[in-house]
């Protein structure tokens, strides 16, 4: 899946400024994570892109355009949120930009949904495999009591 997000504030170029994210009080919204021990705030901003992340102001830009549509922005804060990691365990200060971008949008299009569908088909195997589990005891069951049965 492709969201059209760019993080055009990579890790070592801090090209945004919180004005630059347009931090004015009607786009902010009250709204933080902590991912690897660092408080993000994430805040609406009219911007390009569907969102951005600034490591040096340590914050996270999602379009405003996207408060109507929950899934996109959930996706587009997930894009982020891989820039951030990739930043703040310094993976993204040994890569460029670009490369930085081909490993987001690899797990976004490619892990991301895989990891979706194996929670879906494993949960059903889950049942499946409870299912076959307690019927395999159950005949096991049937089997000593027939044995002992049969001993008398
Ligand atoms: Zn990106």
């Amino acid at each position: 899946m492709t969201t059209g997000t760019t993080a055009s504030c990579g890790p070592t170029t801090p090209l945004h400024s919180s004005n630059r994210h347009g931090l004015k009080s009607k786009h902010t919204m009250k709204a933080s994570i902590t991912i690897g021990g660092k408080k993000l705030n994430i805040v609406w901003a009219d911007i390009e892109e569907f969102g951005t992340y600034c490591h040096d102001s340590a914050c996270i830009a999602l379009n405003s355009s996207l408060k109507g549509d929950a899934m996109t922005a959930m996706d587009t804060l997930r894009h982020e949120l891989m820039h951030a990691a990739l930043a703040i365990s310094g993976v993204g200060f040994g890569i460029t930009q670009e490369q930085e971008e081909q490993i987001v949008r690899c797990m976004e299009s490619i892990f991301f949904p895989a990891w979706d569908q194996l929670n879906q088909d494993g949960l059903r195997w889950g049942r499946k495999a409870e299912k076959r589990k307690a019927k395999a005891k159950a005949v096991s069951t049937r089997q000593r009591r027939a044995k002992r049965w049969k001993e008398g």
